[in-house]
């Protein structure tokens, strides 16, 4: 733990405004206070109201952590309209003055931002104090990146299909031209500026531990000279019940009749099925998906999220599925938020059907469950690629085609694909291995979060370093 006998170091954080990236930055937060660190969160007011619980039962139990929010001038929709499916290209530059001069008069000792604001790195650099980027990602994906953008691999096959290798990273790890963002694809560099105010920053940190990737660890400092200090997991300071179950956004399910449901299955049989915050997939992939599912005759439970609003008009289920999963127990379906942490360290889970982002994958690590991979955007195929061929904790559904969260796919996944890999995953045999490891996995991350482990060094190494900057 910091030293106790001087003056705490002061943070300001600053998440962007949508889940996967908000949820991380606050757990971040409520963990640097865990360790002495004075915690300030710079928050838009929708996003204060669903934290401030959390937030206040922390402040109740002693440490110091407040949230202060940034008001949105109030001709900015976006901002007075925004909750946890916030794209990442919602433009926050309204909020530019409102840090500015907060910044002037609070003079914190060091600002952690998110890489989505994309304008914040010029006006907190001109005010002299410290910045650190928080991106989201483990380090694997950043080292994939790294080798997709100074190598150019892809440009040196004929076809989107075609693997290829990414060289010189410490295991071999193939990819296809068909599950790059499309800006690598094209050479075009991600609009705004954050490479640029990631090279500018004090550092990184990293929501990981060691011991999951000690080898791209090494890598990233090595090969990128990039300072990064790895803390995660940070899902694991959510340690009560409420913190759990409120995470992020207010459930779409009563907590009670979630876990009795899941009470009510066999240990390690029920599948988890999410696609994250954002993510909406098409009616027609819905209705294979469901499909693929019923015909695995294997249980789960599906957290389908926003999509069926979006897709209203279309049919997304099978006629009579609803109620013949209901009525024989086999799923439980969520429309809306689901309280992921609480579904997922449960006894009777024994895997989750994942869409690979960084959040949900760690998350999945700490519970120690096997997954079945599905990418579709962001870095999501790198993060499959050290499920499946490195950690050896999961298997692919055959996920082929990256596409971002607003544009129209051409390739399904079939209800045939979906079924195998339901079936394969829920069954016995090969699973156990994965299931072993996973559970190692589990135990490790842990240990990192404990006095003593690596993460917990690391949050220390930065508070000490800030401290003496
Ligand atoms: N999440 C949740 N309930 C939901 C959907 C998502 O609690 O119904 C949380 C999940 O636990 C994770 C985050 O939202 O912390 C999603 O982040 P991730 O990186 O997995 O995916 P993204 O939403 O950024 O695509």
């Amino acid at each position: 733990m910091a030293s106790q006998s001087r003056p705490p170091v002061q943070i300001f954080f600053f998440p962007f405004v949508g889940g996967g990236h908000l949820i991380p930055m606050i757990d971040l937060s409520r963990l640097f206070a865990s360790h002495g660190a004075a915690s300030v969160i710079l928050t838009i007011p929708n996003d204060a109201a669903v934290f401030h619980k959390s937030i206040q039962r922390d402040q109740e139990s002693g440490l110091r952590i407040h949230l202060h929010t940034l008001n949105p001038p109030p001709d900015s929709a976006a901002l007075h309209t925004t909750d946890m499916s916030a794209p990442p290209l919602t433009d926050t530059s309204c909020l530019q003055e409102p840090l500015h001069d907060l910044l002037l008069s609070r003079r914190p000792d060091c600002i952690i931002i998110d890489t989505f604001h994309r304008w914040a790195a010029e006006v907190i650099d001109a005010t002299g104090i410290p910045r650190i980027v928080f991106n989201g990602n483990c380090c694997f994906s950043r080292c994939c990146h790294h080798i997709l953008e100074t190598h150019l691999p892809h440009n040196k096959v004929e076809s989107d299909s075609e693997p290829f290798l990414l060289p010189g990273l410490p295991d071999k790890i193939e990819l296809c031209r068909s599950q790059l963002p499309i800006s690598l694809r094209n050479g075009i560099e991600f609009p705004g500026k954050s490479k640029k105010s990631e090279q500018n920053s004090f550092g990184m940190v990293i929501n990981s531990f060691y011991a999951l990737e000690p080898a791209y660890v090494d890598y990233y400092r090595n090969v990128t000279g990039k300072k990064a200090w790895i803390v995660g997991p940070v899902s694991l300071y959510n340690r009560n019940q409420e913190d759990k179950a409120e995470r992020g956004q207010k459930s779409a399910i009563d907590k009670h009749s979630c876990l009795n449901w899941l009470d009510s299955q066999k240990p390690n049989s029920v599948l988890y099925v999410s696609f994250g915050s954002l993510v909406r997939m098409s009616s027609v992939q819905i209705y294979e998906l469901a499909c693929g599912l019923e015909a695995s005759g294997k249980s789960f439970i599906w957290a389908v999220g926003k999509i069926l609003e979006i897709e209203e008009n279309k049919k997304c289920f099978p006629d009579g599925f609803e109620e013949r999963i209901w009525s024989s127990k086999q799923g439980l379906i969520i429309k809306g938020w689901a309280p992921q942490l609480l579904i997922l360290e449960h006894e009777s889970v024994g895997g989750f059907m994942t869409h690979c982002g960084w959040n949900s994958t760690l998350e999945c690590v700490c519970a120690g469950v096997p997954m079945i991979t599905w990418p579709l955007s962001a870095e999501q195929f790198y993060n499959e690629k050290l499920v499946t061929e490195v950690l050896k904790i999961g298997l692919s559904v055959g996920s082929e085609e990256w596409a971002s969260w607003n544009m129209e796919r051409k390739v399904v996944v079939g209800r045939e694909k979906v079924e195998a890999a339901v079936r394969r995953l829920m069954g016995d045999g090969e699973v156990e291995e994965m299931r072993r490891r996973a559970k190692d996995l589990a135990a490790e991350g842990r240990r990192a979060v404990e006095v003593g482990g690596s993460s917990f060094s690391d949050v220390d190494a930065l508070i000490d370093e800030i401290f003496n900057s």
